[in-house]
């Protein structure tokens, strides 16, 4: 946060148009662009005032159009105390909520490839123990000369999936022009470390009419600070469609750094950091830092000894076959070794 005195203004839908200007008037500020006041969207105002000799709840109660204001009192952004309520959990799927006393695992293929792969994947994991299945359809790739995914017909076998499973699903969205289709098949929305600084996607995906959580993972180049101000614009997407609950849990993936030991450097301290920080869960992903999967158990233990919320597994019938991030899954019987020993 830079901005001390934050004030939010959430409008209702079909707000008079002179709302935003009223509001904008009654705080002191002029209704011209200026650096102290930003829109998001129909529904949203944010603005940081200079100091106010009101408060601005009161000051603006009964203004036609205006469904809620929140004011943040500095340094307290909505990652850090989500002003409608205390919110430490966040509900994936009815009866499954993540940041509770137990860890969950979601594992799963890094990508959905044929609906064998996929179902045969899902029943191990369940059989297994894991709470939720992961596979992506919309890959981010660094090459362009390699699998992108299945894209939508790979959504109808996650849910085939989760029929024969009844485990919830996780995808992630790479483009808003996803948003839709994924948000009608899976149960949490992903949003992958590369695009952790596109802050129009955190907004929108934050604010989808779906209302489905969002699974937000650290960009590999990013601080822990960068994660919270990314999670803050999730947040206000929240607000702006009207959710009363945050609907958010943060991923810690590894970062890039000098050392080349591992794919990337997983920091276990990062998990009692963000707890310290923040009301949201946070789970870690032990796969993609490991880049093989004889590490993947050890950073699974490090982060739950750390007090992760759950993991992240990667997991595949045939490592070796993979069509993306063979690397670092484990087959069934390593996932069935790291349930167990997680468990033990
Ligand atoms: C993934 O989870 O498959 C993935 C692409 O991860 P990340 O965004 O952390 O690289
Ligand atoms: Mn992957």
């Amino acid at each position: 946060m830079t901005a001390a005195n934050v004030v939010i203004a959430c409008l209702e839908p079909a707000a008079p148009e002179d709302c935003a200007s009223q509001i904008l008037k009654t705080l002191g500020l002029d209704a011209q662009p200026s650096a102290h006041w930003r829109r998001f969207g129909s529904t949203l105002l944010v603005a940081w005032p200079p100091p106010l000799r009101d408060d601005p709840r009161q000051s603006l109660r009964g203004l036609p159009g205006l469904r809620r204001v929140i004011h943040l009192p500095d340094g307290q952004p909505l990652y850090a105390r989500w002003p409608l309520g205390a919110c430490s959990t966040v509900e994936l799927a009815p009866g499954l909520r993540c940041g509770g006393s137990t860890p969950l695992v979601i594992a799963g293929p890094c990508s959905v490839e044929t609906e064998a792969q996929t179902l045969e994947t899902a029943a191990l994991v369940a059989e297994a123990g894991a709470q939720a299945l992961r596979g992506g359809v919309f890959k981010p790739r660094t090459t362009p000369y390699c699998f992108g995914g299945l894209g939508e017909p790979g959504l109808a076998i996650l849910q085939r999936a989760r029929e024969q499973t009844g485990l919830p699903v996780v995808s992630e969205v790479l483009d808003l022009e996803h948003a839709d289709p994924v948000a009608a098949a899976v149960d949490v929305i992903q949003i992958g470390s590369r695009n952790m600084h596109n802050s129009t996607l955190l907004f929108r995906l934050g604010a989808h009419r779906s209302g489905r959580p969002v699974l937000l993972k650290r960009g590999f180049g990013a601080t822990v600070d960068e994660l919270l101000h990314a999670a803050e614009y999730v947040l206000l997407g929240r607000l702006a469609a009207g959710r009363d609950e945050p609907g958010l849990l943060l991923c810690e993936r590894g970062i890039r750094s000098f050392g080349q030991t591992t794919r990337y450097t997983l920091d276990p301290a990062v998990v009692p950091v963000i707890h310290q920080r923040s009301h949201l869960p946070v789970i870690v992903d032990p796969s993609h830092p490991a880049g093989s999967p004889q590490l993947v158990p050890a950073l699974a233990r490090a982060a739950l000894a750390a007090g992760a919320d759950g993991l992240l597994v990667e997991v595949h019938p045939e490592p070796e076959r993979a069509w993306c991030d063979g690397g670092h899954a484990l087959d069934f019987t390593e996932f069935r070794e790291l349930m167990a020993a997680a468990h033990g």
